[in-house]
């Protein structure tokens, strides 16, 4: 059943969400610029040649400071507008019925819907 958490549960599970978010957005970043840097010195033939021939890393090294902060900045537009579009999780604590956020504050069953993020799940 959900039992609702400690103030202290609460904000630990906070600090390790936003800790593992942080973590997932920097791994996925590094990922992209890698790519990104990989294709710029292999170059592209055909469909997308418009991104040119392969550079080698002298080339590649003064544009670096301005392809990291223009890609680093739509990433963390991305990453922001995920988040605030992320619906939140509510929970009928009495027959455990767990449903995205839709405004309907009230289970069938009568029981206040809680959010998800105040509760625990444990074994009866
Ligand atoms: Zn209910």
């Amino acid at each position: 059943m959900w039992i609702p958490m400690t103030d202290e549960e609460i904000r630990s599970t906070r600090k390790n969400t936003a800790i593992s978010r942080l973590i997932a957005f920097f791994i996925l970043y590094f990922i992209f610029f890698g790519l990104l840097i990989f294709f710029k010195m292999v170059g592209y033939e055909g469909r997308y040649r418009a991104m040119g021939q392969g550079m080698n890393w002298q080339g590649i090294a003064p544009q670096l400071p301005m392809m990291f902060l223009v890609t680093f900045g739509i990433a963390v537009l991305l990453g922001i507008s995920f988040l605030l579009g992320k619906k939140k999780m509510v929970i009928c604590p009495k027959c455990d019925k767990l449903k995205k956020d839709d405004g309907k504050n009230i289970c069938e069953c009568g029981e206040n819907f809680i959010d998800s993020k105040l509760l625990k799940w444990v074994e009866d």
